[in-house]
């Protein structure tokens, strides 16, 4: 479906052609007309669905640019999402005067973001610790905000922050109020959030064929523990890989992946959760700018990594069959093509049979290149 037939403004059209979209994706064509209504959605897709315009598109048409208050408020689970987000809506938002978004996240010097919503601000993305903090100190005002959107509602789950959630739209009048839910995994805990907060939501989901894994093609190697290192790098020169993300279940891990990288002559860095921020944005930023060609990093450090990746690799199998799918959903992004590498020792086949099972069976069993 094209954006053209999506009932949207100049100004958005605009925006899109600029972004160089020119189809809507799946989770965009169901999504956009109910939102554009006003209804409340709840909304499966995983990253890589093109689900932030989804939501973005229609919330920033919605808007009101002559109300300088928080009108719109997304709550995602990390700093690196929040930050990808805010700056979708305000590509999408580009042409659209007085739309003013401000980004709210732990690790972030707190003054920075005092004087950003001194400033005024209508759009607010926030990670919901840091938004807690900014209510409390009263440096934010919920009394305008007409339209909530939680993405990765399942990632803020599992992380902790249900409480800061609730507490959170206790601050927010609940008239009126649109209530966007986002999530790869629609379980019973996320359905209760729905029917306390949401109205009669409309159902969009985006069934397993169509989602990015299509286009990704997935292989596993059956090795020992100590050769993965070489497994790795014969990998990358085989396929030319000029840009890989190496996912590990530890720290110790990632350590350990880019010392053996980096011994190799190859440009990588890792990625993990003991980092400084300061420290994440440098590594992040070389990535982006092509200087570091393996990024290796652990589950939670990767989440919200914005960018196609030729290949992703499970250097350890992971632990759930849904972090298998958000991995490798890093790859193969709007329609591109992918590849991911699954490296399994021994009994671990039987934690991968059951991701199979989960991803449809299109995880081909590979012999290494020699
Ligand atoms: P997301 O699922 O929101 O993380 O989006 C994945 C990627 O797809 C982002 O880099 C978007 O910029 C891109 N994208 C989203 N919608 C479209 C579209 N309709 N056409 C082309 N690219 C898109």
């Amino acid at each position: 479906m094209k954006f053209a037939e999506l009932n949207l403004s100049k100004d958005i059209l605009d925006a899109l052609e600029a972004l160089k979209f020119e189809q809507a994706s799946p989770i965009q064509a169901q999504a956009i007309p109910h939102l554009l209504e006003g209804h409340d959605l709840i909304g499966q897709a995983q990253t890589g669905t093109g689900k932030t315009a989804a939501f973005g598109i229609p919330v920033i048409e919605r808007l009101d640019p002559n109300i300088r208050e928080p009108q719109v408020l997304v709550l995602c689970p990390t700093r690196e999402l929040a930050c990808q987000i805010a700056d979708q809506f305000k590509k999408i938002a580009r042409f659209k005067r007085q739309v003013s978004i401000v980004s709210l996240y732990g690790g972030q010097q707190i003054d920075i973001q005092f004087k950003a919503l001194r400033r005024g601000a209508n759009v607010i993305v926030a990670t919901p610790g840091r938004l807690m903090d900014h209510i409390n100190r009263r440096s934010v005002n919920m009394d305008s905000i007409k339209t909530v959107v939680l993405d990765e509602v399942d990632e803020m789950l599992n992380v902790g922050f249900k409480q800061a959630i609730d507490e959170i739209f206790e601050r927010i009048p609940n008239r009126e109020r649109q209530t966007i839910l986002f999530s790869a995994t629609v379980s019973e805990r996320i359905m209760g959030m729905a029917m306390r907060y949401q109205k009669n939501p409309k159902l969009v989901k985006i069934a397993q064929t169509e989602s990015s894994s299509a286009n990704i093609e997935q292989f596993y190697y059956e090795i020992k523990e100590r050769a993965k290192p070489e497994a790795l790098t014969n990998l990358i020169n085989e396929y030319k890989l000029k840009f890989s993300l190496v996912f590990c279940n530890t720290k110790r891990q990632v350590d350990e992946v880019v010392r053996n990288l980096n011994d190799k002559g190859y440009f990588a860095n890792g990625l993990h959760g003991d980092m400084r921020q300061s420290q994440r944005d440098r590594v992040m930023n070389s990535f982006r700018r092509g200087e570091t060609e393996i990024l290796v990093a652990t589950d939670v450090a990767a989440r919200g990594i914005d960018m196609n990746i030729e290949a992703v690799f499970n250097y350890d199998v992971p632990e759930a069959a849904e972090s298998y799918l958000h991995r490798i959903g890093r790859t193969g992004r709007a329609g591109q093509t992918g590849k991911a590498f699954t490296f399994v020792v021994g009994s671990q086949i039987h934690k991968l049979n059951t991701i199979k099972r989960y991803s449809k069976g299109q995880i081909h069993n590979s012999k290494l290149p020699v």
